[in-house]
């Protein structure tokens, strides 16, 4: 690959793509003309196995790109104008200290991002409550844990991206992929199917479309949109009206199971047939071949999760594990599969509006008077619980809050309903973003702080497993880039808390981060950088030094006090928003292979944007022909909050009455121009997998 300036030799890192976190030395060359380039070679680390997919293969691209923002940029007379790291940080701590004098501390929002380190997404949090004192601080990771991990709370007591390792999928009976397209989002852990299959696993996937994951499937499900709960509710009656229920597990493990029973006593399965669109018969046959399996796993990911009932929707799924007692032993559990680099960590320790370190609680007094000790200040300073990411934008557009600190996220495209949020971005009084490049939100920013990639940037990221990583810096900073932390302590001084943010290292936050999760639920104390470097990771909660961490959860009892797991009835619910005459189709989106989030990296790599240059819809050829559309062709897609201009994909995998659309691109071609923000009541998911739509050809 060409490389860009630096001309420094690389070193050993994490790929920044995905929660896997695949381990690869990168190595910096000339090539015989004398140009730069880049050797990029998977090393083995537990999660990966060596193994690297398209994206890790080419990440060093944007890292080395010319796009790369390498100087503080302040925005005058409609152009960015290059300023002294000096000049944009006082400019920074004016502007919002004017904002929070005159119209009140929360009229500065913070809004993060699950790509973070641990470390910085920590001090986000802490800067967020102890320099700004701002109840509002969200980030993009609402829309992609939240109702997983809501899910995992309420019925376990603990939200961990998986109850136990990767390697145990090989020895799982059968395995549940719901809402889930591991073979273009996580793709190094294909194998790990693969191999189960081999040893006799059955495979079940449940997806509108037939994926490169289905593809792996003895059993697909193609469900309409938005009924996944509807669906494992029909799982549930055929496993409890066939007598495959685990009752001494449910006895002596579980609450709530009498309430459940007879709820799903009433329900019928060709109801349920008729609100998913799957039949009765494969319904049955998913159900039988996961009960009577020995072992089994469920995954789900989005496509469960991103609805206005997505915390019901995995609660469902795990009161599937539950009656089958598939979990607490080897090759049994639940995953998930998260699919930012950091989605794990980047959820524990405070960068969430209602959360403290260590998954702590800002409403719990004992968790507000905990964290406060470890930061030196009184209790009563910390602010109260804040909003949800898409609440912010809300708040914003209402000019409620007039200022917004985006680090590490590009919320113009990431959130639904994109027209107002870009409204709200224009409309504030200032907008500070620190990213690599222009983003799209970036673009819009009074201040663009330049900072480092994954490659210069050391810290701790915590994989999908919750096993906490080490990536230490493979290059010096490009121009004048900083960490993010870096930046953090740099304002804390600024608004007067420099004593509070006395931070020169990652290392030195991490080990702040251990005392503040200390006996929380994540509980990083015992883990150190020290023990990082020997050892391949270690899982959380790992409560002391000489802990080995905790490789699987729940063997003996879960993490509610009394140590039962709690099932609860879940509903059968049409998708929030359904089809009309007006808008006769549904619309759900998802990732390509080759592209990250909303693209900001992957779009400036070469090799990557290459291989899918631009959106596009896919269309079943019933319903292109319905509209006359034809293959190649652009078209524009309505809904009741605006329209998205893609090429037309014609293909069979997909529903006929469902259209799929990825969301990596800004601008017309932004999906969530049409998505629905419609929340899910119990942890504030935006409805972006549904959204009720027309179609039209353009040409
Ligand atoms: Fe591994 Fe994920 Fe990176 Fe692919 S994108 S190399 S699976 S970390």
């Amino acid at each position: 690959g060409q490389a860009g300036e630096s001309g420094v030799p690389g070193g050993t890192t994490q790929c920044p793509f995905c929660s896997v976190q695949c381990k690869m030395t990168i190595a910096e060359e000339r090539t015989p003309s004398g140009r730069p380039a880049f050797r990029t070679e998977g090393k083995p680390n537990a999660a990966s196995e060596g193994r690297l997919c398209v994206k890790g293969m080419n990440a060093y691209q944007h890292a080395a790109s010319r796009e790369r923002v390498l100087h503080p940029l302040r925005k005058i007379g409609g152009e960015f104008v290059r300023v002294s790291w000096e000049e944009a940080l006082d400019t920074i701590a004016e502007r919002l200290s004017a904002v929070q004098r005159e119209h009140g501390r929360d009229a500065v929002g913070l809004y993060g991002g699950g790509s973070l380190t641990n470390e910085s997404a920590y001090l986000l949090g802490k800067f967020a409550r102890v320099a700004l004192r701002t109840r509002y601080i969200d980030y993009n990771g609402r829309f992609c844990m939240s109702a997983a991990a809501s899910a995992g709370v309420k019925t376990f007591g603990i939200d961990r991206g998986l109850t136990n390792r990767l390697s145990e999928i090989p020895k799982s009976g059968c395995i549940i992929l719901a809402g889930t397209n591991i073979a273009e989002c996580q793709p190094t852990l294909m194998p790990y199917f693969n191999s189960a299959k081999e040893n006799g696993a059955r495979i079940i996937v449940i997806d509108p479309r037939k994926t490169g994951t289905a593809a792996l499937a003895d059993i697909h499900l193609k469900v309409k949109p938005g009924t996944d709960a509807a669906l494992a509710n029909g799982m549930l009656k055929v496993v409890l009206d066939e007598g495959l229920a685990d009752l001494s597990f449910i006895r002596e493990r579980t609450k709530g199971f009498a309430e459940l029973k007879e709820h799903l006593d009433r329900l019928d399965l060709d109801e349920i047939a008729e609100m998913t669109g799957v039949d009765k018969e494969s319904i049955r046959e998913a159900a039988l071949a996961y009960a009577k399996a020995s072992t089994g796993m469920i995954f789900t990911a989005r496509g469960v999760e991103q609805h206005s009932d997505g915390h019901l929707a995995v609660r469902n799924f795990l009161n599937l594990v539950l009656v089958t007692g598939k979990i607490g032993r080897e090759g049994c559990g639940y995953g998930a599969v998260t699919g930012q680099g950091n989605g794990q960590g980047g959820r524990e320790h405070g960068q969430k509006a209602d959360q403290l370190p260590g998954y702590r609680l800002i409403e719990n007094e004992k968790d507000r008077e905990y964290v406060a000790g470890v930061w030196g200040i009184d209790p009563a300073e910390l602010p109260g619980k804040g909003v949800s990411a898409y609440e912010m934008m809300e708040l914003a557009h209402r000019q409620e809050i007039k200022a917004l600190f985006v680090m590490g996220s590009n919320p113009i495209v990431s959130n639904p309903n994109a027209g107002l949020v870009e409204e709200a971005l224009k409309g504030l009084d200032f907008l500070v973003v620190a990213d690599m490049f222009l983003s799209e939100t970036a673009k819009l920013a009074d201040l663009v702080l330049p900072v480092t990639s994954y490659l210069e940037n050391a810290g701790t990221l915590t994989n999908l497993e919750g096993r906490v990583l080490l990536r230490e810096a493979a290059r010096p900073a490009p121009g004048e880039a900083r960490h993010d932390w870096e930046i953090l302590c740099e304002l804390a001084e600024r608004f007067g808390r420099g004593d509070k943010f006395p931070f020169r290292s990652a290392e030195e936050i991490f080990e702040e981060l251990r005392l503040a999760s200390r006996g929380g639920v994540a509980d990083y104390y015992g883990i150190t950088y020290e023990r990082l470097r020997k050892e391949e990771g270690i899982y959380w909660p790992c409560p002391s030094t000489d802990h080995p961490g905790t490789k699987r959860l729940f063997e003996d009892s879960f993490a509610h006090a009394d140590g039962l797991a709690v099932l609860a009835p879940v509903d059968n619910r049409p998708p929030e928003e359904d089809v009309d005459e007006e808008y006769p189709l549904l619309l759900t989106n998802g990732r390509v292979l080759p592209h990250y989030l909303t693209g900001v990296q992957t779009r400036r790599s070469p090799s990557l944007a290459a291989r899918a240059i631009e959106n596009f819809v896919e269309i079943h050829p019933r319903t292109a022909r319905r509209h006359r559309i034809e293959d190649g062709t652009l078209v524009r897609i309505h809904s009741r909050r605006g329209h998205v201009v893609v090429r037309c994909r014609i293909t069979s995998e997909i529903r006929e009455d469902t259209l799929f659309v990825p969301m990596h691109w800004g601008g017309v071609q932004n999906v969530n121009l049409v998505t629905n923000p419609a929340l899910d009541p119990n942890c504030r998911m935006p409805d972006f997998k549904v959204s009720a739509v027309r179609v039209e050809a353009l040409s």
